[in-house]
């Protein structure tokens, strides 16, 4: 046994599909859990509905939750493969005489169902003792009378009256065991200490405590989370635009955004809205975890998104560009345009809201000359304004290449032939960037060096003959 003191979480997904996006919260909460408090987090796959499981859905969920960063402990464990020993603890049950063999048939069960309505079905095979050999369920004897009672993080006292649940099966006449019992005996096996996860659940959450009781296994804490909602209030689905983690990821939030932002969804540290990884990690607590549904929030999102953008370090902003146009099918970056992007990072990545948009502002950095120039940049191009390039390369050609520098030059050029910046500002915004709208010509001239910008300005006036 591993120390007892440690925590233990886990996330349990079913791999039918990609993960969502309330999926990858309940997976942020559980390692935020764990490893803010020196535990474990744990994987599990919840494969045992063979006709929907497969191992598509299982790689699309792992690589959701690389992605966002969450690291899990040990061996991804399959739920399907551990079968046999989920058997084995119905058996175990059956012996301690907490449970007992059903042979009820199906017809038998809908026919006692339509004489007894709105009634849990009473097997009359409960305190049977004279047993015929013939397929039989194992189903668990369940307390009848009283109540089982969760004592949930978040929820508070859940009560269940006994009398409306009924002797669940356990494994079933095939040999199968039933979901409610592979979920208690895994979370048993892997010392799971804290089960959280969404209030979907927590149905049956009354259930499985039948079972943690009978085998005289300790419960864990339970702490069911509200469900995500979209903007107008309702459970969120398609309709409400991304769902897919690796949707909002193509849309260009960076994962430490990400992280951010669910953390927020229905867990709050007083008013911090903006946080890195290690305060998350110090702050969550099952006590921050509100009742009310979160509601999925774009505007705030992009907020979030860049401010993350904007505290990045510029070589990991990089490598967030360079997976995120993988991703998304986008050109790899060659060595000469990451050259050139990274001193523009520095200037963009405060005013960027996503990565696409980081991608856009940074375009200028990423052509290569000489710099196709579109119609509407073209029309700032004429021999009056390509004369005054000339004059601004003389001017800065010796100059120290900083943004203040750049600026006294360029006002004096302009002061020169009589005009306000502004009419500088556009030939040189189309020789460097070949378009209008861009980022500051400074910060363009700082980011693309001596060099470079001194070429894009050549190539114009040269053409001015
Ligand atoms: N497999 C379940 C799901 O995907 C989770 C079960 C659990 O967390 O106990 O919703």
């Amino acid at each position: 046994m591993s120390d007892t003191a440690q925590i233990v979480t886990r996330f349990a997904p079913s791999p039918t599909g990609y993960l969502h996006i309330g999926g990858a919260r309940t997976a942020l909460f559980n390692w935020l859990y764990a490893r803010g408090r020196g535990g474990k987090f744990l994987l599990r796959i919840e494969d045992t509905d063979r006709a929907r499981s497969t191992p598509e859905a299982t790689a699309a969920i792992l690589k959701g939750l690389e992605w966002l960063g969450l690291d899990w402990d040990d061996e991804p464990i399959s739920q399907f493969a551990r079968k046999d020993r989920h058997a084995e603890v119905a058996r175990e049950m059956l012996e301690k005489g907490r449970a007992y063999k059903c042979f009820s048939t199906t017809e038998e069960i809908a026919a006692w169902r339509e004489a007894n309505p709105r009634q849990p079905f009473q097997s009359p095979w409960r305190d049977a003792t004279d047993l015929p050999d013939a397929p039989y369920a194992i189903r668990l004897k369940a307390p009848r009378t009283g109540e089982t009672v969760i004592a949930d993080s978040v929820q508070g006292e859940v009560r269940v009256a006994n009398d409306q649940l009924d002797d669940m099966v356990l494994l079933r006449s095939d040999g199968t065991p039933t979901y409610m019992l592979a979920v208690v005996v895994d979370d048993h096996d892997m010392g799971v200490t804290h089960v959280i996860r969404g209030d979907d659940h927590l149905t049956n959450t009354a259930r499985q405590i039948q079972i943690y009781d009978a085998m005289g296994w300790p419960r864990p804490v339970f702490a069911h989370i509200p469900l995500i909602h979209g903007e107008d209030g309702k459970k969120l689905s398609k309709r409400h635009g991304a769902v897919g983690l690796h949707e909002f990821a193509a849309l260009g939030y960076p994962a430490g955004a990400m992280r951010n932002y669910l953390a927020r969804l229905g867990w709050s540290h007083g008013d911090d809205e903006l946080f890195d990884d290690g305060q998350a990690r110090e702050w969550f607590d099952l006590s921050g975890i509100g009742r009310a549904p979160a509601r999925l929030d774009f505007k705030k999102l992009e907020h979030v998104s860049g401010h993350h953008i904007g505290a990045m370090e510029d070589t990991s902003l990089l490598s967030a560009l360079e997976d995120f146009l993988a991703e998304t099918g986008g050109e790899p970056l060659t060595p000469r345009q990451k050259e050139r992007l990274c001193p523009a990072l520095t200037v963009l990545k405060q005013k960027a809201r996503t990565l696409p948009q980081l991608l856009d502002q940074a375009r200028f950095a990423l052509i290569e000359r000489p710099v196709d120039i579109d119609e509407k940049a073209a029309k700032a191009l004429d021999p009056v304004s390509r004369g005054m390039l000339k004059s601004l390369t003389a001017a800065v050609q010796h100059a120290s290449w900083t943004r203040d520098a750049l600026e006294q030059a360029a006002k004096a050029v302009a002061e020169e032939y009589g005009v306000g910046l502004g009419k500088l500002a556009g030939p040189l915004r189309a020789a460097l960037a070949g378009r209008t709208a861009t980022p500051s010509v400074f910060d363009m001239m700082t980011a693309l060096g001596r060099e470079e910008s001194l070429a894009r300005l050549h190539d114009q006036t040269e053409l001015a003959g």
